[in-house]
This record gives structure tokens, sequence and C-alpha cells, in this order.
């Protein structure tokens, strides 16, 4: 490494690490990057297959190549100037990297707490400013929320793709997507168009709403739902809007998982700030994709923003959990109706992570006559776009049907499915043929029933 290494995140929070004889082999170059990826300490829990979720590339290969372990050995040896000159331009290094979907199981279950999601998009970072591109196929993912209001347009184009194999064909060859995946269906209008507004608090019961660029522009329902669940409890549900002229708010997570950490600091500035009057006021933030809203406890917290975040971090929520949050504090005065059948509920990997399963548990177990039934599995395989790519198509799939695809097939089709995140619920769609719901679609179904 000629140049010292320069960290695009903020490792700081590692710069205590290393301190004793556990940590011996902290990488010479890298700095508090090099301690993040020095937590690993070889026990090899990331190579069972019994229990829990981690690691889905492992469990679907059975390979060292595969694991937690593995990457983070090559991760130090790249630092450490074994694998060539520049260390993210190694061959080795974009190998181990492959089949990692950012599931962030390791950060929850390595008994260390290594983190390689984020490990993996600093590396990513690294490696697209050592070879000065970044490829077509990363800019169109990373940059849809510019251009999700534009979906809609061009349903006619996911339709030819569809219905004529050589245009997925010519889709997968010069964009990389892979031409037996579905492409995400826009909705008619964006939930933004036309959410209402709220000024005024109405009762001293106010939350703010996060609507994520995937449940803006592809399922407003799920946001309509959620508004309308807030609402029977009496909350006054407020939006962040954007600057007069600016396009629709994003946490920036398909910037980050892309590895253009600019772009994804540039989107979570224009949020924090149309947050930020809100969170100063001491409401809520309820946010319904996890990727979305956990972005603000977690990847947030590296971007080098600034003094607010922390602040921010803590008043974000998911929707499951504000609920369960309200119910606990005997302060939760939804009516919830019956609803007599059988739900099949898949955690995301993400929910999983920051340990909201329980509030899953809490909130649907609150609906009298639900069944409720959790799907024991690791990552869906989808994982935002990595089961889109056409080098992917097929390990996704195969992580799908490692245990989640089977169980919903086995439960037959009277039962009702749950997933939380975009990606989930379209891997389920392509795999089954069924459409899950979110929890606030079964919620407001609650209420209405
Ligand atoms: S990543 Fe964690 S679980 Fe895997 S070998 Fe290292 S310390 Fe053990
Ligand atoms: S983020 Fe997920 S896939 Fe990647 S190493 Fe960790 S457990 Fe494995």
């Amino acid at each position: 490494m000629k140049k010292p290494f320069e960290p695009k995140l903020d490792w700081s929070a590692y710069d205590s690490y290393g301190e004793g004889d556990a940590y011996a082999q902290i990488p010479a170059k890298g700095g508090a990057y090099g301690k993040a990826a020095s937590l690993c300490i070889g026990s090899r829990t990331c190579q069972r297959t019994d229990a829990g979720v981690m690691c889905p590339s492992f469990r679907l290969t059975n390979k060292d190549a595969h694991s937690t372990r593995h990457r983070a050995a090559t991760l130090k040896a790249a630092l450490n100037g074994e694998l060539g000159e520049h260390p993210f331009i190694s061959p080795d290094l974009a190998d181990a990297m492959e089949l990692c979907v950012a599931c962030k199981g390791c950060k929850r279950e390595c008994p260390n707490g290594v983190d390689m999601a984020m490990l993996r998009t600093e590396a990513l970072a690294q490696h697209w400013t050592a070879i000065g591109k970044i490829p077509l196929r990363e800019r169109l993912t990373a940059h849809l929320p510019r251009f999700a209001h534009h979906f809609k347009h061009i349903k006619w184009l996911s339709r030819l793709r569809q219905e004529v194999p050589l245009i997925a064909k010519l889709f997968e060859k010069y964009i990389g997507i892979a031409a037996k995946r579905s492409l995400p269906k826009a909705a008619p209008n964006s939930f933004m168009s036309s959410a209402p507004s709220t000024h005024i608090a109405e009762s001293a019961r106010e939350v703010v709403l996060l609507v994520d660029t995937f449940s803006n522009h592809f399922d407003p329902d799920i946001a309509q739902a959620a508004l309308e669940v807030l609402q029977a409890g009496g909350y006054t549900v407020h939006f962040a809007r954007p600057a007069k002229g600016e396009r629709a708010l994003c946490c920036g997570r398909t910037y980050f998982s892309n590895g253009m950490i600019n772009e994804a600091r540039a989107e979570a500035m224009r949020l924090v700030n149309a947050l930020w009057p809100f969170v100063q006021r001491g409401l809520p933030v309820i946010g319904l994709e996890p990727s979305c809203l956990l972005m603000l406890r977690d990847e947030y917290l590296m971007l080098n923003l600034d003094e607010r975040v922390p602040v921010l971090a803590k008043a974000a929520l998911l929707l499951e959990e504000f609920i369960a949050r309200e119910h606990t504090a005997n302060q939760l005065y939804i009516e919830l109706k019956p609803i007599t059948a059988k739900a099949l509920i898949h955690g995301h990997c993400h929910q999983k992570a920051f340990g909201a399963m329980k509030s899953m548990h809490k909130v649907l177990s609150l609906v009298p006559d639900l069944q409720v039934e959790f799907i024991e599995s690791s990552c869906c395989g989808m994982a935002g776009a990595f089961g889109m790519k056409a080098e992917h198509y097929e390990a996704s799939m195969q992580m799908a049907e490692l245990a989640l695809l089977p169980q919903i097939r086995a439960a037959g089709t009277d039962n009702l499915i749950i997933a939380n995140g975009t990606s989930c619920r379209h891997q389920i769609l392509d795999g089954v043929g069924r459409q899950p719901l979110h929890l606030a679609q079964i919620l407001r179904a609650s209420i209405n029933a």
C-alpha cells in the first residue's frame, strides 16, 4: 500500500480495540478498520448450520471460503500486503466477498461481533476508488431513488422483458440483471404524492412516519396501511418531506450497499435535515422497511454525519417495535378484531440482527385468533440487489430453497405469509408465486375485520 489508508467510513468506534493478546494479529495497515476485521478469533461459529441465521453463504456452500472467518482472514491478509500491492483490487478478496449477502447475521451471532456487512462496504468503496470507476449495473441499482418515480412509465418494458425471453437475455448480457428474475413493479402513484399534510398537532400523541423509497414507489399500500393503523390508535402522523423542489427523501441504503459512500452520505443528510425538527420535539420516527429504518441506528453512525445522528438513532423504531413499546407502556389504544387464520412469518435479516423479531411476535400475538408461526430460516437470498444479479441468481434461489420456500410450500395456500422486507417479498413471490403482506397490512385488516 503506497498511500496511507483513508477509510470512507468512520471506524473510530474500534480505535480502542487491540489492547491485548486476543487481538494480536491486527494488520500492520488499515488502522481501526483493520482492528474491526481482527475481531475474528477463528472460533468458527460462522460455520455451524444447526441454529441461528449466520452465515447464509457458508450454509449454502459448506465451504470455509464462503464463511465470515475466511472473509475476515482474507481482509487481514490484504491489509498486511500479502495479496499484492493494492489490497482492494485483489481477486482473492473479491472471491472471499462474492457471496456475502450483507445480512448482518455475523454482527449478531458471531461471539466477537464481526460486522462483515460493514467491512465489505468499506472494501467495495475502496475497490471503486482503486479502479477509478463503478460498473453500470451497480450505478443503476444505487441510483434507484433518483429514477424510481419513472418506473411506472416503463411498465411496458418490464412486461416486454417478461414476455420476450430474448429481451430478458439482452438485459442479462448488457446490464447483468438475471433473465429469470422478475423486476419490481411500480405503483401508478407514489404514496407521498398524496400523503396528507399534518402541520398542527391534533393530539398529544404525535409520530413521524418514514416512507422509504420502496414503500413510496413500489408498495404504497403498506405506507397507507401503517398510516391507517397509527391514526386508528389516535396518533397524529407527520411525514418527513424533502426541501421544496427536491426529489423524494431516501435513507441512502441503495448507495451504501453499492459502496457509494459519498452519495449515501448526501442522502442521509437530506433525511436527517427533514427529520430533525420532529426528533427535536421528541417524536418517534417510525419505519416500515427494516433495511431502511435500521440504517438510522447503524450505518448512519459510521457515515461521519453530525451530532444529531445519535439522537436520531434513539428515536428510530420499526412499526412493530413502536407498537410493542406502546403496548408495554399501556398506551396502545387500537382495537384489534379477530383474524381466523394461520400466519407464517419470515423475518428480514436486519430485523433479526437488531432483535426486532420479538416485537413482531408480540404485536402479531395481539391479533385475536391469529395463529402465528415463525419460519426458521436464514437470509431469503434476495438481499437487496444480490439476487437480481445474473451471477448470483442460482445461489440466491438456492439460499431461499434451504428452508424458507419449502416451509411456505409445505404450509399450504390458505395461510397468510408475512414478510416486512421488500426483497424478501420479492423472493417469495418469485419462488412460490405468492404475495406476502407487511405487518402493517395485517394490523389494518384486523382493525377493519
Ligand atoms: S467470524 Fe466470528 S464466528 Fe466466525 S470464526 Fe471469526 S470469531 Fe468465530
Ligand atoms: S453479513 Fe451475512 S453473509 Fe456476510 S459474512 Fe456476515 S453472516 Fe455471512
